[in-house]
This record gives C-alpha cells, structure tokens and sequence, in this order.
C-alpha cells in the first residue's frame, strides 16, 4: 500500500473541528516519519555549491547546500529540488570598472544524470523541463532546467520571468519527485519563491480524492516555511493576470483555485501572504530575527515564526587539520556538535595552536590569491608576520562595506601603524546601479591615497572558494551590518570557526551571543558606531601580537559561537520542530 493509498484507507472527511481532525491524524499515523521513500525535502531558488555546477547568490543558497550537506553526514533521507540555471554569473574588473560575464554551465559535466522530462503550463503552451538528478549516499539533488531557463535572479522579482521560473520549480519539481518515486515527508520552504511546490501538493491531495479542507490541513502540517526576510512591504508582487497565464492553468482543482482566487487584494498577491497561509511551520533564521520580522497573515494577526538560527557545514568550512583538532580533542563531536565539556576543552587551545592553524590558513589563502589579482592587477601573497583585515560579504547597502572608509585618514593611520592589509571581497548584484556606484566611487578614495593604495585590496567575483580562503588566512574579520537589518549571516561563522578574530555589530546570529563574547561595534548614531569601529580594529591589532590575549578572545569567541555555528546542531533544531517526540 502506498501513502497516498493510505490517506484513503484512513478517510478523514467530514471533520469540521481542528482539533479534532490532528488527533484523527495523530491516531491514523499520517504525521510525518523520514525514511529513504517518504525523504525531508528542500525547496530552494537558489543553491550555492559550485563544486555540484550550481552558482548561487549569496547566504541564501549557501545555507541550502550547507543544510544538504549536513543531512549527508547526518544520514538523513534528505532530497533538495532547486533549478539548475544554463547560465550563471561572474564578475570581473574591465578598466577599472565591474563587469558582468555570463558563462553557459553544462549539468553533465557535474555528475548530473538525466531522468525523463515533465511540463508546466505557461501562457497557453506546454513549457517542457528536463529532470536531472544527482545522488550523494541518503540525500540527493533533483533540479529541473531547460536551455532557457535563464540566470539566478534574471529579471526583476515581479517579472513574468520570475515567475516562470518560480512555478517551473513547484510545478516541475513537484511532478519531478513523483517522476522518481518520492514523497515528501516533510517540504521545507526556504523562501517564497518555493511556494509553487506546496500549492503542488495541495493540488495533488485534492483533486485526487481528499476532501480540500483536509487537503489543506494535511499540506499545512507538513510545510516549514523558513524566512529570511524582515520586511513583508519590500516583496514583490504578482498580478491576477500572471497568475492566469503562469499559475492557475497548472492546477486541477477546482476548490485550490478557488481558494487561490480569494488570496488576491485588489487584483495582486505577495507570496508570502500565500506561503504563511499554507504552511503551518514557519521559522526564522536567528533568535533576533524571528523576534522581529514583521510578517502578518491574511486576516492581519502578526505571524510567529520559529527561531532556529542558521549553522555551517563546520567540514566544509572549516581548515582540515583544525577540524581534526576539534574532534580528537572533543571539542565537538563526529557530526560536529559540540560535546558537553567543550568549553573545558577549549582551554588547551593555546596561542602557539592558534598561530600554527591561521600560518596553515594563510597558506590557504595565499594559493586561493595566486588566481584572484585586486583591482590593479597585483597578486598577493602574506606571510605569517603580515596581519589581514577582511570584509567579505555581498555588496549590498544595509552591509555597509564602506563604513571603514568614512574616515580614511583614521583608517589610513591604524593600517600604517602595523602595516597592516585591509581585503575588500564582495559582488555587487547585477543591475543594482547604486552600489555599483559606491563600489566605484570606494576604489577611487583608496586610488586617492598612496598609503591606502598599497594596503586595501578589492578582489572581484567573491564566490565559495574566497570565502573559504579569507577565513582560513585572515586575522580579523569584520561585519558591519545595520542593526536589525541581518537576519543572520553565516560569514562570521566561517571566521570564528577558523579562528578569525570578529569584529561586529550586535545583529543576526551573532546577536544570539553575548555582546562581550566578540568585539562588539554600537553606539547611539553612526558616528559612535564608527569610533568603535576604529577602536575595535586598534584592538584586534594589539590582540594578535599578545599571546594571552589572544587565547581568551579566540577561546571566548568559540565557548559563545560553536553551538550556533554547528550544522549538526541546525539541523537537530530544524528536526526537533518538526517532528517533536
Ligand atoms: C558564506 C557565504 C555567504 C554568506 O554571506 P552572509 O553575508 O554572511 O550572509 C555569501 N556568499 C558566499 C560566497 C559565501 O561563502
């Protein structure tokens, strides 16, 4: 009997009490057990893994492939749907200027096997996507593509592209699990753009014979919607007429379209208003993001959602033979959680440690730089003595990655007084003409002065690999966000994990430690904020050239940030909210 069979066997109809319709649930075991045929699927838009051919944008995509990766080494049945684009983005320095390259990517030449293809119905035509899929022991990447597909975030958010792509993912994805013979046990939304694959469900549940009420009870207990967003005024929205030409003639049920149909305001809809009225699970990606995301419902009630903070891949991320420290002193354990006494451990992590792990860890970053030239062209290379300041992260606003050089003569002195480096790494997003704007206009202040010149270095195209490299080799990483505005960041983890001293304000996940676990930047304005910011990186300096003080900021760092960082102990969270004992 399969599952689907056994929603029948079971009939539930004619429960017009909640209440009373989970315990019938409950009693007819239809909650949600994992298990190689009935797998925890990942929904996401974007998927950051190179290495698997897929390019993604940023923190989003990273975290997804972190999360698969950490079900691998879980040995958790875990399936992630994501497209595979036929083109992805680089970028690169054309005199003096950044400029985008659009490279075709072939899936074929990643390990991806072809499947058989499935449609979705767009304006009137059937729009035909390949499955292909790629195995990883209990976890696999299914993605759907088709040559013109189109890139990652081509478009504007609320294009009849977008949405294309958006249904193409539910939809294809949906019709693809079933093409392989899976059934969700469980559908993580990692974003609104996945919504498509939950509205799949519901419209397989219902016009294959559950009655709709239960149809969209069922698909609501079995669907997380993960937030990464504060604000619901900033997303986009779809029309009544894209929906009728990209949305509605895919589904077959007459009720799910109805039900559709009454989700409009005024002939428009924002996803998440949809995605929260599907899915009963909803989380947030750090304690102090879930507390403010400011989301509300249909009917107007203020949404909850779950704090379960973003972690790391700590085998991914993390410099080999310092992972092998960590394990064989205990530090954490072989899934990479932190063991019970694992503060107690940390205190034979000592100065002369920490100095031999960030000398392997330069050698790292040195190898990454011998592809990377800055903005004049010059490859680097550091040695042990040389002390490295990095700010890498996507070159977005509310990041501020210009904050340091408010006041370049500030700047200029704390750089000169140790000789120190400061690394710029971050890709603007394609098209966002105002931060191209102030990245260009960054590279001239530091072009101005002659000091600043030899000392601050842009690298273009930040990917994985940088990523990875500048934490490893670094010596003080910094992450300036607006406060409120990060709803967690998974760079910082990167650096404390590989024993980067971070400089930071008190916001995303960082702000589920202590505000004295790390050097902490605030202040009542801007101009606070940045006088600590100065006096922060003044510290850092004397930090590194003392050995005592090192070990008590770097065994402070990892005694509040391991747990958080840990993937193993995500995933655990994601897993105990989603099927509590
Ligand atoms: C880790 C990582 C991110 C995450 O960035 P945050 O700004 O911390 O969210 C983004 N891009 C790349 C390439 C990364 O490696």
């Amino acid at each position: 009997m399969n599952d689907d069979e056994e929603y029948f066997y079971h009939p539930l109809e004619n429960i017009e009490d909640v209440d009373l319709f989970y315990e019938a649930v409950e009693r007819n075991h239809l909650t949600k057990a994992i298990s190689p045929e009935r797998p925890y699927t990942y929904w996401t838009i974007e998927l950051y893994d190179q290495k698997n051919g897929i390019r993604g944008g940023g923190g989003l995509g990273i975290l997804a492939a972190d999360t698969r990766r950490v079900a691998e080494d879980m040995g958790i049945p875990f399936v992630l749907i994501t497209p595979f684009y036929p083109y992805e983005v680089h970028q690169e320095i054309q005199h003096g200027q950044v400029a985008d390259k659009h490279i075709p990517v072939d899936y074929k030449k990643f390990g991806f096997h072809y499947i058989d293809s499935v449609n979705v119905k767009c304006c009137n035509t059937l729009c035909k996507l390949d499955v292909i899929e790629k195995k990883f022991n209990s976890t696999r990447i299914i993605s759907i593509t088709e040559p013109n597909f189109g890139e990652l975030y081509s478009g504007m958010s609320g294009s009849d592209h977008r949405l294309y792509q958006e249904v193409s993912l539910g939809f294809g994805g949906y019709a693809a699990l079933k093409l392989v013979g899976l059934k969700p046990a469980i559908m993580q939304l990692n974003e609104v753009a996945t919504f498509f694959a939950a509205l799949a469900r519901l419209d397989e549940l219902a016009s294959n014979g559950m009655d709709f009420y239960e149809a969209v009870v069922y698909t609501r207990k079995h669907t997380l919607y993960t937030n990464h967003t504060l604000v619901q005024a900033a997303e986009a929205e779809f029309s009544r007429e894209q929906f009728d030409k990209f949305v509605f003639p895919n589904l077959k049920s007459l009720a799910v379209k109805k039900w559709l149909a009454d989700k409009f305001t005024e002939g428009r809809i924002k996803l998440s208003s949809v995605t929260i009225e599907i899915a009963e699970l909803r989380s947030g990606v750090s304690k102090l993001h879930a507390r403010v995301a400011n989301y509300r419902d249909l009917a107007g009630n203020k949404v909850k959602f779950k704090a379960i903070t973003n972690g790391i891949d700590m085998n991914t991320w993390v410099l080999p033979s310092l992972m092998d420290y960590y394990k064989s002193s205990e530090i954490i354990d072989n899934y990479t959680m932190p063991t019970v006494n694992f503060e107690e451990r940390l205190e034979n992590l000592t100065a002369d440690k920490i100095r031999m792990f960030k000398s392997e860890g330069r050698e790292i970053l040195n190898k990454v730089l011998k592809n990377r030239p800055d903005q004049y062209g010059r490859i680097l290379r550091f040695s042990d003595e040389d002390f490295v300041f990095d700010f890498k992260r996507r070159f977005v606003d509310y990041k501020r990655p210009e904050m340091p050089f408010r006041n370049p003569v500030r700047l200029r002195n704390i750089l000169e007084e140790r000789g120190a480096h400061y690394i710029l790494a971050g890709r603007v997003h394609a098209g966002d003409e105002e931060m191209s704007g102030k990245l260009r206009a960054l590279l001239e202040l530091v072009d101005s002065d002659e000091y600043l010149r030899d000392h601050v270095h842009y690298l273009t195209d930040y990917d994985e690999t940088l990523a990875y490299g500048l934490s490893c080799g670094a010596n003080t990483a910094i992450n300036v966000p607006i406060v409120g505005l990060e709803a967690c960041g998974t760079s910082w983890m990167k650096d404390v994990a590989n024993l980067n001293v971070l400089i930071s304000t008190h916001d995303g996940g960082v702000a589920d430690g202590s505000i004295n676990a790390y050097f902490n930047v605030s202040g009542a304005d801007e101009e606070e904020e940045l006088d600590m910011l100065y006096q922060q990186m003044e510290d850092a300096i004397k930090t590194w050239d003392n050995d005592f003080d090192l070990e008590y900021v770097i065994r402070r760092q990892l005694s509040a940030f391991l747990p958080v960082i840990s993937g193993a102990r995500m995933m655990q969270d994601y897993l105990d909210y989603l099927f509590p004992k």
